[in-house]
C-alpha cells in the first residue's frame, strides 16, 4: 500500500492505483446538534462522533437549540455543554433575535458568526421585521461574519443589504436555479457574497422522498434546480451539510420537522462525484476546507489530516452511523471512496469506523 499527501491547489483525480489518499480535515460551517433541548435527536457527543465519521475536524454550530442561542447566558451553556462533550474542533453561531442586536455584540468575538433566520424554518428565530435586519447590520461587528437563511426573493433583499452596508454575508443552503443564478450576477457585479449548497440539494430532487422523510427547508427542488446548481459549481464556495437530525418516529408522524442528517454521508456522496468525474478533488477541497476556512476566518488544524481509501466501494446505511436520529435519506446508496482514519491535532481520533476520541477532546477554535 501506497499514500500520497493530496496538496491544495494542484488538480488531481482519483486513480484507480492509489489505495489510500490523505486530505486536510473537512470543515462543515452548518450544522445542528440539538443541544441543549432536543438531545434525543443529537448533542454535542454523537453529533461530533458522526463529524469525525464523517471525516469532519471542525463544525459550526447553528443557535436554533432550545432555547436558542441569542445571549450570554445560552452561549455559556452551549459553550460548556461543547467543553465537555465535543470530539472534533468546533465554534458556536449566536442567533439573531428581536431584542439582541446590541447585546450580542460583546459576544461576537466568541461566537462562529451571526445566523440570521429570514425564512420559514424550524425553530422560533425567524426575523419578519425588516427593520431587525437592519439593526442587526448595523451593530454586529464588521469582520465577525453573518450567515443568512434567505430564499427567492427574500435572498435578492440580503443582497442588497450586504451591498449597502458594503460587508461579506454568507448565504446558506442555496437550492433553485433562479438563487444561484442571482449570486451569480450578484458576484459578476463584485458584491461580497458568499454561498454554500448541501449534498441533498446536489444529489436529491422533490420527487426521491416522500411524506415526512423528504421534509427539509429549504424544500427539495426539481431536477432542473439541482442541475442548474451543478452547471454553476464555480458560484458554489461551499459545500455544507445543514446536518439537521430528527428521529424517524418524529420523521414519520403528523407534522414532521424539517431537516436531514448529512454528517456522515457528504464526503462518500462527494467522493463519489469525483470517481464519476462530475467533480474534481480539487474542487471538493475548495468547498470543503479552504473556503469554509477563508469565509469564516478560521485557523488551520495542525497535525490534523483524513485519510480516504478511494477504490473501496460500499453501501450507504444508517445502521452504521453515529449520529442519534439512526436514518439516512441516502439509505442504500452506493459510493466509491470511504474514509478510513481521522487524524486530530496529531491524536488518531477515528479508524475503520470506531471512533477513538473520547468526549472533551474537541477544542473551541473561537
Ligand atoms: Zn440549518
Amino acid at each position: 500500500m501506497w499514500a500520497i499527501f493530496y496538496p491544495i491547489g494542484e488538480p488531481f483525480r482519483l486513480s484507480f492505483f492509489l489505495s489510500m489518499i490523505t486530505l486536510p480535515g473537512l470543515i462543515d460551517p452548518h450544522v445542528h446538534l440539538r443541544e441543549p433541548g432536543a438531545t434525543h435527536k443529537e448533542d454535542w457527543d454523537s453529533g461530533t462522533a458522526a463529524a469525525l465519521a464523517g471525516g469532519f475536524t471542525l463544525v459550526l454550530a447553528m443557535p436554533n437549540t432550545q432555547p436558542p442561542v441569542t445571549d450570554g447566558d445560552t452561549l455559556d451553556q452551549v459553550l460548556d455543554a461543547a467543553r465537555h462533550k465535543a470530539r472534533c474542533d468546533y465554534a458556536q453561531y449566536l442567533g439573531a433575535g428581536q431584542h439582541n442586536p446590541d447585546t450580542l455584540v460583546p459576544l461576537a468575538s466568541r461566537s462562529a458568526g451571526l445566523k440570521m433566520y429570514l425564512d420559514q424554518t424550524y425553530g422560533d428565530l425567524r426575523l419578519d421585521d425588516m427593520g431587525l435586519w437592519l439593526a442587526h447590520f448595523a451593530a454586529w461587528p464588521r469582520g465577525m461574519p453573518i450567515v443568512a437563511h434567505a430564499e427567492g426573493r427574500t435572498l435578492a433583499a440580503v443582497i442588497l443589504l450586504s451591498a449597502l452596508y458594503d460587508r461579506p454575508v454568507h448565504l446558506a443552503h442555496i437550492s433553485r436555479r433562479e438563487e444561484i443564478l442571482l449570486i451569480r450576477a450578484a458576484k459578476q457585479r463584485g458584491m461580497k457574497i458568499t454561498c454554500e449548497v448541501t449534498p441533498h440539494h446536489l444529489f436529491l430532487t422533490q420527487d426521491d422522498l416522500s411524506g415526512g422523510r423528504g421534509e427539509v427547508r429549504p424544500r427539495l427542488a426539481t431536477a432542473a434546480d439541482r442541475d442548474a446548481l451543478w452547471a454553476n459549481l464555480e458560484v458554489i464556495d461551499c459545500f455544507a451539510t445543514d446536518h439537521a437530525p430528527h428521529t424517524l418516529a418524529e420523521k414519520d408522524a403528523p407534522n414532521p420537522p424539517p431537516g436531514f442528517p448529512g454528517l456522515e454521508t457528504a464526503l462518500p456522496l462527494f467522493l463519489t462525484a469525483v470517481c464519476d468525474g462530475r467533480l474534481t478533488l480539487e474542487d471538493l477541497l475548495r468547498r470543503m476546507v479552504t473556503n469554509p476556512r477563508r469565509i469564516f476566518n478560521l485557523p488551520e488544524q495542525p497535525e490534523s489530516w483524513i485519510e480516504v481509501m478511494p477504490d473501496e466501494s460500499w453501501e450507504i446505511r444508517a445502521e452504521n452511523t453515529f449520529t442519534r436520529c439512526a436514518w439516512t435519506p441516502f439509505e442504500g446508496w452506493q459510493a466509491r471512496g470511504r474514509l478510513s482514519r481521522v487524524v486530530l491535532r496529531g491524536r488518531e481520533v477515528f479508524r475503520q469506523g470506531q471512533i477513538l476520541s473520547p468526549m472533551g477532546t474537541g477544542k473551541n477554535i473561537r
